[in-house]
Formats: C-alpha cells, structure tokens, sequence
C-alpha cells in the first residue's frame, strides 16, 4: 500500500513553501546523507520515480531518482545543473504534491545533467526518455516550480479549487471534533 501523502510529511499544492527556491548544499556532511536516505524512503513509500527535498519541507538543491522496477537504481543529484537538452517531446506527468493533477508537459526527452553525489563527488550523466523527464520534473521543485504551472489555464483552475475544497473538509473536520480546553 502507498502511504498517505500526510503521514510522510510531504507539502502539498498550494503550501507556499513549495514555491521558495532551494539552495545549493554546500557541506557535504552526515545531514545531508539523513536528507537522501529520507529522500529515497519517501521516494519507495509513495511509489514515485522521483523526489525532491523541498517536498519534505528542505530547501535544498538535492533530488533522487529511480526509475527501476526493483528498487535497485537509486539516484542522488545534488546542486544538478543541465549542461544541455534535445530531442523534444509532450510527456505525461504527475506529481505526489499536486495530487490528482496528471498534466501534459512539453520536455527535453535528453538532457545532460552535472552534478554532485552526497559526498560531494562531481559527475556528469547523460539522460534520456523518461530519466531526463524526471530529472527536469525534480528539477522545478527545487526552483519553486510546480507541475500545475506547466498545464493549461482550465487544468489549473480545476486542481486549485479541488485544493481548496480539500482545505475546508480539513478546516470542518476539526470544528466537528473540537478539542477539549478545560
Ligand atoms: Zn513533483
């Protein structure tokens, strides 16, 4: 079973923390590995192909990828840049922070990627279809870019009103169960 979004700490749409640009890591140290160790559980326990730190609330230039079926290629990019892309094409996407949004995107299916591992090792890799697609998708959480920017004006009025019918079932939940004060 895929744990709910809620329980693993994971920012939703429209939690305007998800909008703050993510800085470069500078220190290679024993908090970063926590990050991509938390990084990769979080990418296992929600079943998604890619994750990135500002989802759990780090605003930090670091993503994981892995896009085996087993679990068996896991994938750390820290401060990743694109040094080049190609190959165009419309791509479906989705995103486990703007739930039920599955949106259409116009993507680089090839991309060249510069970046560091968690122990600051620099590395340049060469990415094609779906791999590159979700490094870019990874990629716009850490400039505060969301999925429901890159959908059409209809797609994105729809997820903002499910957000914010979503909010007040929340918001009636909690005045149904008040909790005692005395
Ligand atoms: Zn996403």
């Amino acid at each position: 079973m895929t744990e709910p979004a809620d329980s693993l700490g994971i920012l939703e749409f429209p939690d305007p923390r998800l909008r703050l640009r993510s800085a470069p890591v500078t220190e290679f140290d024993s908090a970063l590995t926590g990050l991509t160790d938390r990084l990769l559980e979080t990418l296992y326990a929600t079943k998604s192909i890619g994750f990135s730190a500002p989802q759990i609330d780090h605003q930090q230039e670091v993503l994981v990828l892995d896009l085996s079926e087993d679990q068996s290629d896991p994938q750390i990019y820290v401060n990743p840049q694109i040094m080049s892309k190609g190959a165009w094409g419309i791509v479906e996407e989705r995103c486990v922070s703007v739930p039920g949004l599955v949106g259409n995107v116009f993507r680089a299916t090839r991309v060249r990627v510069r970046a560091q591992d968690q122990h600051g090792t620099a590395f340049e890799r060469n990415l094609s279809g779906m791999h590159a697609v979700c490094l870019q998708h990874e990629m716009d959480h850490l400039a505060g870019k969301l999925l429901v920017d890159r959908v059409s004006i209809f797609k994105r009025l729809r997820i903002r009103a499910r957000a914010r019918a979503k909010a007040k079932m929340v918001e009636a939940e909690s005045e149904n169960h008040p909790v005692a004060a005395e």
